[in-house]
């Protein structure tokens, strides 16, 4: 039997601006990925909950889209202080939560207030089109960009912070109100993330934060008064997302998985290439993210090099306790993922990849969670279910190309669309390489993704609409047509 971690972080359902201890949605046990233990009991969110939410931001929609621009702007900017004031806290939940690296968890906290401080700096700059001065009509015309009302934000386990600061700050820079669902898998930093909001001064019912288990997210998503769903997970939830919002015919964002692409060619920059190819891939969050490069594909004049450099690098992931500061990567999100990752690692053999490192369990004693160890495939076939699926863990696939042309023929060869990489030292081929990837970014010799200022969001099963950017607030505003005779 698991036994309870002692300090665990207080939980509770903000709604309406006050914290409930409880929810008609029962509780779930949180198990600290590290250890495997429980850590604490959080209340859950139900379908009561959920609705009282929604109609508490339906009314306080009503006086914050008629809130001063500057007045939203300087909140968030108050916000964007107090989550960097606490980034040591956030990295620290993080590490608890999900088992994040607290050296990488806290990085993320920058990353996080300059999404904030982006948005923060839109309320009084967006603005419509006159569409018609007078024509030979006689009609003037314009349109008025107009906040959509009560916003149903449903995120995962893998970056809650991440996916708050993506969703959050537009949505109310536009002037609609938000109600959140996090994962029940990690209630704390969302947890903290609800009270600095209202620190800040939010007015009560523009921020609500209610972790749940599924029915609270389909619930959410089934409202009538959501007007609109935006959703970071999987596809398999994601399609049952869809259906709730069916109904109402509510429209969504949907940030789901990859499968991206990461392609080397000839005359790449070896170290840069095969460095965010296997960090980013495997190391960084232990490959759980959505927008890993975790296809690499090498051109076949440097494959052997790629291959060698990747072990090397795969083998110098320094694992461990995520609280220790010189941690890398940590355990994976629970035991259930844990053995879903075997059981891909399982299949990857047997479909006749060739394994070049790890492969298994990590057996280390003082690591009793959920830690495997990190895996490089060469040899990939691409139609191979390593290839083709997310594996949402530390597996690296490496598969050769001959041709430019059977790079991006490989890399399209995917039902996902989210990220592409490319390394080459010439800009023709970075060019065309970037035309020719069917995804949301290309993201060309080491160039980082999820910059506030570009809308990230992907093709195929990797989903539909845009976080980041004048793309990422425009989501959230109608563009209401205005004609004048
Ligand atoms: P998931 O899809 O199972 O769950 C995500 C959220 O949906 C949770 O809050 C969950 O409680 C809720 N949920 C579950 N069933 C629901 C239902 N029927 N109706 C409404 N809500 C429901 O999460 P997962 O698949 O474990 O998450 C990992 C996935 O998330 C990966 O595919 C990953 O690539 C993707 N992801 C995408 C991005 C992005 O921005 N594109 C970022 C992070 C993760």
């Amino acid at each position: 039997m698991m036994t309870i971690e002692t300090d665990a972080p207080v939980v509770g359902l903000w709604i309406g601006g006050e914290r409930r201890a409880q929810g008609s949605g029962g509780t779930h046990d949180h198990v600290n990925p590290a250890t495997g233990l429980v850590g604490d009991t959080i209340p859950l969110a139900g379908a009561a909950e959920v609705d009282e939410a929604v109609v508490i931001a339906d009314r306080a929609f009503a006086s914050w889209r008629n809130t001063p621009p500057a007045q939203r702007q300087a909140l968030l900017f108050t916000l964007a202080d107090l989550v960097e004031a606490n980034a040591a806290k956030f990295g620290e939940l993080s590490a608890r939560e999900n088992g994040s690296p607290i050296v990488v968890a806290t990085t993320v906290v920058g990353k996080v207030v300059e999404w904030i401080r982006y948005y923060a700096g839109w309320p009084g700059k967006i603005d419509g089109q006159v569409t018609s001065a007078y024509g030979p009509d006689g009609v003037f015309s314009y349109t008025l960009p107009q906040p959509l009302g009560v916003i149903g934000a449903i995120i995962t386990w893998n970056g809650p912070l991440m996916s708050l600061a993506m969703k959050v700050p537009a949505m109310l820079a536009a002037g609609n109100t938000v109600v959140v669902k996090p994962s029940e898998l990690t209630p704390y930093t969302p947890e903290l993330f609800a009270e600095l909001v209202s620190q800040a001064g939010f007015p009560p019912g523009v921020v609500q934060v209610l972790p749940g288990a599924a029915e609270a997210g389909s619930v959410l998503a089934a409202h009538p008064l959501v007007r609109k769903v935006s959703f970071t997970g999987g596809p398999d939830t994601a399609r049952k997302i869809l259906h709730a919002c069916a109904e109402n015919m509510t429209p969504t964002v949907l940030e789901l998985g990859g499968k991206s692409a990461n392609i080397i060619l000839d005359d790449a920059d070896l170290d840069t290439a095969c460095s965010q190819g296997v960090m980013m891939g495997i190391g960084l969050l232990s490959g759980q993210g959505c927008a890993f490069p975790t296809r690499m594909l090498a051109h076949r004049a440097i494959y052997d090099e790629v291959i060698k450099r990747a072990k090397t690098l795969a083998e110098s992931i320094v694992i461990g306790d995520p609280m220790a500061p010189q941690t890398m990567s940590g355990p994976v999100v629970s035991r259930q993922s844990f053995d879903r990752i075997l059981a891909v690692i399982g299949r990857a053999k047997r479909d006749g990849a060739r394994l070049i490192t790890g492969g298994g369990p990590l057996n280390r004693p003082g690591l009793d969670g959920y830690y495997i160890q990190p895996t490089v495939f060469a040899d990939v076939d691409p139609d191979s279910d390593l290839a083709q699926n997310e594996v949402f863990g530390p597996v690296l696939a490496i598969s050769p190309f001959d041709t430019d042309e059977q790079a991006i023929e490989i890399a399209n060869n995917s039902r996902y669309g989210l990220s592409g990489y490319v390394h080459t030292k010439n800009i023709r081929r970075a060019h065309a390489m970037a035309e020719g990837i069917r995804t949301g970014e290309v993201l060309i010799n080491g160039a980082l993704n999820l910059a506030a200022n570009r809308p990230f969001g992907g093709l195929g099963i990797s989903g539909f609409g845009k976080e980041g950017g004048r793309d990422g607030i425009y989501e959230f505003l109608n563009m209401k047509s205005v004609a004048i005779n």
